[in-house]
C-alpha cells in the first residue's frame, strides 16, 4: 500500500467511523509502511496503539484490504526513536572548556529524561504517603544535607518514581547549575557494563562522582548483580563522603532486599527510610478528582454522574497506574459512544480491571494476619486454649471473618477448630461492644482492615 492509498483510504474510514472517531483516533495514525504482510502505523502512545487496535483494528485491516490484500495485519506501534523528553537532567561536563568540541557520546548522558507530569503540584498527598512527600520536600529544598541516602520505598503504582521526579525538578528550577542525576538502578548497570566493556571505568567513575545529587530508582534491580553492586557502593560512599545527597527507591526495605551485600544494606538504612504505603479510599478518591479535572480539559462535552468516582475508588486497586489507567479509558470510551460517564458505563468498560481488582479476602488469610498482628501462632488462634492472650484475638479474626467476607456464622465457626456458630456470634458480639469502649482494640481493627484491605 502507497501512502497515497493510505490517504484515500482515511476518506472511507472517515467515513465508516464517524468525525469525531476518525479526528481521535485515525487522523494521527502515521503510515510507516508494509513489511511482511503487516501494515505498521505509528502512533504517540502505547495507550493510542491498543485503543485504536481493539477498536479499529478490523475495519482499518478490512479497508486496507480492499486495496492490497497481501497485508494480513495492522500494527500501531510507538516508533521506537520516537522524540525522547528533553534530558534535562543530564550532567554538565564542567570540567570541559566550553570551547572544546563536545564528544557526541551517549556515554556521557547517565540521566534519563524526567516525565513533565511527575512534580510536586500534581502529587496528590494522603495519609499513606505524607512522610515520604514531606522527606521528598525537604530534600527539594537542596538545603544542607541532613539526611542520607533518603530511601524511598513501597509496592508498584505507589508514587516512589513520580516523587524522584518531583525533587530533580524543583531542584533544578531552584538551582540551575546543579548536576542533578536521576536514572534508574538498571540503567546504571548498563552503563557500569558499557564502561567495563569499553575499558573506560575511569570515566564512569569520574562522571558519577561529579554529580551533585543521585537519584537511583528502582534499586532491587541490582540485587544479586555482585560486580554492579560493588561499584554502586562505591559510588555511592564516593558521593556520601563529599555530603552529596543521594535519593534511593525501592519496592521493599533495605533489610528486605535478598541477595543484596550487608554493607550495602546498612549504608541504605544510615539515612532517612520512608516507605510509601498502599493507598487508602480517600487518597484514591483525591488522586481520581485530581485527574477528572484533567480529562475534563480533554473532554469538555463530557458529562460525568455522581457516584462514579467513589465507586472507583471503592473498587480498582491501590495502584496508582491502574487507578490511572482505567480513568482515562473510561473518558475515552465515554467520548467514543458519546455518553454521560455514569456507573453502568464504568462497569461496562472497565469489567476487566473490576475483575482483576476484586480481591476476595480469605478466613485463613484475616486469621494469619491477626495472629501475625498479636504475636501469637496460627494453630494457638484455632485451637482450643480460652486463655485470653489467644481468645481475644480470635475474637478479633471472628469479627473480621464476618465483616470481611460473605461466610457464614456456622463456616466461620467450622474454620476456628470447629466451633459452635453461637461462639462466632458471641465473639463478633464482644469485639463490636469493646470496639466503642477500647480505643486499643478499634485502633487494631483499624490497622488490621487496613492491611487485609492492601
Ligand atoms: P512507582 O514508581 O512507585 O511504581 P509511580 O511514581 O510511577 O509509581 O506512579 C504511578 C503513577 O501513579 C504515575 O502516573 C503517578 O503520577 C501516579 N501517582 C502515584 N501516586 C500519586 C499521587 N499521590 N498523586 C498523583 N499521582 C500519583
Ligand atoms: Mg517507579
Amino acid at each position: 500500500m502507497t501512502n497515497e492509498e493510505w490517504d484515500q483510504l482515511k476518506d472511507e474510514l472517515l467515513r465508516s467511523v464517524g468525525a469525531s472517531n476518525f479526528k481521535n483516533w485515525i487522523e494521527p495514525l502515521e503510515y510507516s509502511g508494509v513489511s511482511e504482510g503487516i501494515a505498521v502505523f505509528h502512533v504517540p502512545t502505547s495507550f493510542m496503539g491498543n485503543y485504536v487496535s481493539q477498536n479499529f483494528g478490523d475495519r482499518v485491516l478490512y479497508q486496507i484490504n480492499l486495496v492490497d490484500p497481501d497485508v494480513r495485519r495492522v500494527q500501531f506501534q510507538v516508533p521506537a526513536n520516537a522524540p525522547r523528553k528533553p534530558v534535562s537532567a543530564a550532567p554538565k561536563p564542567k570540567q570541559a572548556a566550553p570551547d572544546q568540541p563536545r564528544v557526541e557520546d551517549d556515554f556521557l548522558i547517565p540521566a534519563a529524561p524526567l516525565d513533565q507530569r511527575f512534580k510536586f503540584d500534581s502529587f496528590v498527598v494522603g495519609k499513606p504517603n505524607e512522610l515520604a512527600h514531606a522527606a521528598a520536600k525537604r530534600v527539594a529544598e537542596g538545603g544542607p544535607v541532613t539526611f542520607n541516602p533518603l530511601f524511598l520505598y513501597g509496592g508498584v503504582g505507589l508514587g516512589k518514581t513520580h516523587l524522584m521526579h518531583a525533587i530533580a525538578w524543583e531542584l533544578q528550577q531552584q538551582q540551575p547549575d546543579l548536576n542533578v542525576v536521576y536514572l534508574s538502578a538498571e540503567q546504571f548497570m548498563y552503563r557500569f557494563v558499557q564502561a567495563l566493556r569499553d575499558r573506560r571505568m575511569m570515566d564512569f567513575k569520574q562522571m558519577f562522582r561529579s554529580v551533585d545529587v543521585l537519584m537511583v530508582d528502582d534499586v532491587q534491580f541490582i540485587a544479586g548483580k555482585e560486580s554492579t553492586q560493588e561499584e554502586f557502593f562505591h559510588t555511592f560512599n564516593a558521593l556520601v563522603d563529599q555530603n552529596k545527597q543521594i535519593i534511593i527507591s525501592a519496592d521493599r526495605a533495605p533489610v528486605d532486599i535478598k541477595n543484596l551485600e550487608e554493607r550495602i544494606k546498612s549504608r541504605l538504612q544510615c539515612g532517612l527510610v520512608v516507605d510509601l504505603h498502599p493507598t487508602d479510599y480517600e487518597l484514591r478518591l483525591g488522586i481520581l478528582q485530581t485527574k477528572v479535572e484533567r480529562h475534563r480539559e480533554q473532554y469538555p462535552e463530557l458529562d460525568m454522574a455522581d457516584g462514579v468516582l467513589e465507586f472507583l475508588a471503592h473498587r480498582i486497586s491501590t495502584n496508582v497506574r491502574v487507578l490511572e489507567g482505567a480513568l482515562t479509558r473510561l473518558f475515552a470510551f465515554a467520548s467514543l459512544v458519546k455518553q454521560e460517564v455514569t456507573l453502568e458505563l464504568a462497569q461496562d468498560c472497565l469489567a476487566d480491571v473490576l475483575r482483576a481488582s476484586e480481591r476476595k479476602i480469605s478466613i485463613e488469610e484475616i486469621q494469619r494476619r491477626v495472629a501475625e498482628h498479636y504475636n501469637i501462632r496460627l494453630s494457638e488462634m484455632i485451637g482450643p486454649k480460652r486463655l485470653r492472650n489467644f481468645a481475644r484475638p480470635r475474637q478479633v479474626a471472628m469479627y473480621l471473618c464476618k465483616q470481611m467476607t460473605s461466610r457464614s456464622l456456622p463456616e466461620i465457626g467450622r474454620r476456628f477448630g470447629g466451633r459452635d456458630h453461637t461462639t462466632v456470634m458471641h465473639g463478633v458480639k464482644r469485639i463490636e461492644e469493646l470496639r466503642n469502649q477500647d480505643a486499643q482494640i478499634a485502633e487494631d481493627l483499624e490497622i488490621l482492615r487496613r492491611t487485609l484491605e492492601s
